[in-house]
């Protein structure tokens, strides 16, 4: 026996799903460097334009001046220091639950949240689409794991009717790769009906949702009892890194009792948390960012509709024009990038078979010159994709 890994690369790159990075040699922003040429990009998940905002950058500058570098050790050695402390506060207000929990990835608080909450003999249901990491933490955890309908209430009851021991309903807020929102009002009154309990994934909601950038829950006014496990990342529109759990008292004590991901991994750097802490006051207050966001979305979907170009159901800078062919969704993507464009083409298994697509993202760092740039480019390299004009 001998693993034949040449094999089974080859097998991925026969089959159009080899993936590679791209070098980016510049801060993030809409005008990159990547592999050595300048490229507008509207890939990334900054949809505020906090990543490489000067005040963040400084707040990240003097925290690791004042507070060193690393971490040092896990939360529960020494590794929690004031600046941690104060971020979970403000992620607290911010959310308006008693308690927050800051984790180093997202990908750790969804293994944290869903180990600690359930295991063998209980039941953990989550919709079909969900992020990786949630259907990854589903899996681990130990629960009996069903996956229902995307936003299908009517499924969801009918997994919840042979439910066993407690049961967690896990869907993400925003949906990474379509762009929809979560129909959270309908999921949660499913959800109580048994008495289980509704975590929620907003990591693309939190800063361009709600009228204070408070994500789904804010948009859609729900509350701790509606949603009792609210997860937020900050490497997306707050613009640094890290992600929190955010609940009741009980619910934070038992992530750090029982969170494998969390009791076993080194904090996050101190300075970290200290720029954080700055990005969400600008979260907060710079309502401007939402707004100008808002106007790029419209314009760029009213654009893509003139130019016939399929989009999915999104009010969220997530605004995916899906190709189906993963071939072809790569050669739009290379194509685009002659043209000046970095554009992400996303292909199985990130979703399913048939729907590849190319991930726009807007962020209000853009302008709306550089989204009619961004069209035309589209335009062009349709047409050059399938003379017949269909893309
Ligand atoms: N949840 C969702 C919905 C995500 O899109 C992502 C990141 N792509 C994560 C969780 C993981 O967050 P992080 O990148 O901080 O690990």
């Amino acid at each position: 026996m001998s693993f034949d890994l040449a094999a089974r690369l080859a097998a991925r790159r026969a089959e159009h799903l080899y993936r590679q990075r791209p070098l980016l040699d510049s801060p993030q922003g809409p005008e990159v460097i990547v592999d050595g040429r300048p490229l507008l990009a509207f890939c990334s998940n900054d949809y505020l334009g906090l990543a490489s905002h000067p005040e963040v950058i400084c707040a990240l500058q003097d925290g690791a001046a004042r507070w060193g570098v690393g971490g040092g050790a896990s939360h529960l050695v020494i590794g929690h220091s004031t600046p941690h402390h104060e971020l979970e506060e403000a992620l607290a207000a911010f959310t308006g639950r008693p308690r927050a929990l800051l984790f180093s990835t997202g990908y750790m608080a969804n293994l944290a949240a869903v180990t600690a909450l359930v295991g063998q003999g209980d039941t953990v249901l989550e919709d079909r689409l969900n992020h990786a990491s949630l259907l990854d933490a589903g899996l681990l955890s130990g629960a009996r794991f069903s996956r229902y309908l995307h936003n299908d209430a009517a499924s969801l009851a009918a997994r919840q009717d042979k439910a066993t021991g407690n049961t967690l309903v896990v869907t993400d807020g925003v949906f990474s790769m379509d762009g929809d929102l979560a129909e959270l009002p309908a999921l949660c009154a499913e959800a109580k009906r048994k008495g289980a309990w509704l975590m929620v994934d907003d990591a693309h909601g939190f800063g361009p949702l709600g009228a204070h950038g408070g994500g789904i829950v804010e948009h859609f006014g729900l509350g701790l009892d509606d949603v009792p496990v609210l997860v937020g990342t900050l490497g997306k529109a707050f613009g640094t890194a890290g992600a929190f759990v955010a609940g009741s008292e009980a619910l934070i004590e038992t992530l750090i009792q029982f969170a494998r991901p969390y009791i076993y991994t080194t904090s996050q750097p101190p300075a970290v948390a200290c720029a954080t802490l700055k990005s969400l006051e600008l979260l907060r207050t710079e309502g401007w960012r939402r707004e100008h966001l808002n106007r790029l979305i419209a314009r760029f979907r009213a654009g893509a509709a003139e130019l016939g170009l399929t989009l999915m159901d999104s009010p969220t800078p997530i605004q995916p024009l899906v190709i189906g062919d993963s071939a072809r969704a790569m050669e739009f993507s290379r194509l685009l990038r002659e043209h000046g464009f970095l554009v992400g083409a996303i292909r199985p298994p990130t979703v399913p078979a048939g729907t590849a697509r190319l991930r726009v993202t807007l962020s209000a760092a853009h302008s709306e010159e550089q989204v009619d740039r961004l069209l035309a480019a589209l335009g062009e390299c349709r047409v050059l994709l399938a003379p017949e004009g269909d893309a």
